[in-house]
């Protein structure tokens, strides 16, 4: 059995066992268990993640502009790409943002009593309350004063300051090389400590079943059956953001250049399939390469290097179901986000669209960050576990829908839509 396999059967014997057990969820034995066994197995499983997470961030934002910034022959081309990349993700992530705030998906769950008292509760919003900083003062932190400082604290609601710091980093340092000062050193460095901390979540991935079993089990447990009702329409409010990011947005863009989205679209879907079945846009771009050039008919030099960056750094699907995902389980946590936070969310979205990794759940890491940013239990990602392998499946298609729209809006010539 695939690994995805395992974490489908551990959520549904997790989320079995839990809503089985629910009714004894005020008992004390009940309780003494959960705490010394099912906890501990989910945060040795959380930890090992965040345990990567500052460096991760750190190098994949930087490489990420760096790759942006580095072309700078290509002038027009580089400028168009970012303006594309930035006007698409936000689109996606005010759409996933807008729609879970109008749905509600995680709404209907209710903390059993004494789980969650009064007393909690209104302790939980008071918190919330006291965090929100004034607009103002929020937009100013978002320049760290020391970035060593910010990196120490990103777990504690930092990590936005830590991502200005990386994307200043990647801009100057592709500058540097430019000005024709030595710098590919340093590429390599920050290249291998990525690949090593993408080692390290494979290893923790290993921890995967277990975890999701205990994580969902505990949910299960205290929220009992409401919580898989929640999950459904979780999926369907995903399913449906991307929907409209891609036969909207999309299609509105490529319509904007004289483009039949329908046929364009259909030039694709060998594409779509492969993105779809892998889960991964790194392993796709050979596939949308081919692609642009033969069914397109894209130019190879602006095609080449818009597909070969944004399939790490255009990730608007991932984008948006990290925005939905955090609205989500803030909904779920009963977490009131105000709207300065809200704004934090969609901000960290976009961003995380450009620092997530290109493979199989590279985007969980930072969902993890923004539900910490916001006052979330991180734990709360063991819910979603069971149902991302699917959910990634369907967002990294439309990463990759993205990624060839990009194309060919910044090529000069209009892509064929002809069937070949
Ligand atoms: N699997 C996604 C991709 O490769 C990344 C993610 O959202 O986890 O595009």
């Amino acid at each position: 059995m695939k690994r995805h396999h395992w974490l489908i059967l551990s959520l549904i014997l997790g989320a079995m066992a839990g809503v089985l057990c629910h009714p004894f969820a005020d008992s004390s034995v009940a309780q003494l268990i959960i705490k010394n066994i099912f906890e501990p197995t989910g945060q040795i499983f959380l930890r090992l993640i965040f345990m990567i997470v500052v460096p991760m961030v750190f190098c994949g934002l930087c490489l990420g502009v760096y790759q942006l910034s580095e072309h700078h022959g290509l002038g027009q081309v580089v400028s168009r790409t970012l303006l594309y990349t930035v006007l698409a993700s936000s689109a996606s992530v005010f759409i996933g943002v807008s729609l879970t705030n109008l749905l509600k998906p995680g709404a209907g769950v209710t903390l059993s009593n004494e789980l969650m008292s009064a007393n909690e509760k209104v302790e939980k919003i008071a918190s919330n309350a006291d965090s929100a900083k004034p607009f103002a003062q929020a937009l100013v932190e978002i320049i760290p004063s020391n970035p060593l400082s910010s990196a120490v604290k990103a777990l504690d609601g930092e990590m936005l300051a830590l991502m200005f710091f990386a994307l200043m980093f990647g801009i100057a340092l592709a500058r540097i090389e430019h000005d024709g000062e030595k710098s590919l050193s340093l590429i390599k460095v920050l290249e291998q400590i990525y690949a090593t901390c993408m080692k390290i979540v494979d290893y923790a991935m290993i921890l995967a079943p277990f975890a999701v079993f205990a994580l969902v089990f505990s949910s299960a447990f205290k929220f009992g059956h409401q919580i898989l009702l929640s999950l459904s329409y979780y999926v369907a409010v995903v399913l449906g953001a991307l929907f409209l990011q891609q036969f909207v947005i999309y299609s509105a863009l490529l319509k904007a250049k004289g483009i039949s989205p329908w046929q364009f679209f259909t030039q694709c879907r060998e594409v779509y399939l492969y993105a779809f079945a892998t889960a991964s846009s790194n392993a796709t771009l050979p596939r949308s390469l081919e692609c642009a050039e033969h069914k397109l008919k894209l130019s190879p030099e602006s095609s080449r290097f818009v597909l070969t960056i944004g399939s790490t750094a255009n990730q608007n699907g991932t984008a948006l179901f990290e925005g939905i995902t955090v609205l989500f389980l803030a909904q779920v946590y009963q977490v009131d986000l105000t709207l300065g936070q809200q704004i934090q969310v969609v901000l960290m979205s976009i961003l995380a669209g450009i620092g997530t990794a290109g493979v199989p759940g590279g985007s969980l890491p930072l969902i993890m960050i923004l539900l910490k940013q916001v006052g979330i239990p991180p734990e709360g990602i063991g819910i979603i576990l069971g149902v991302d392998r699917f959910l990634d499946m369907c967002r990294t298609t439309i990463n990759v829908s993205g990624d060839l729209v990009i194309a060919a809006l910044v090529d000069q010539k209009k892509p064929n839509t002809t069937p070949l």
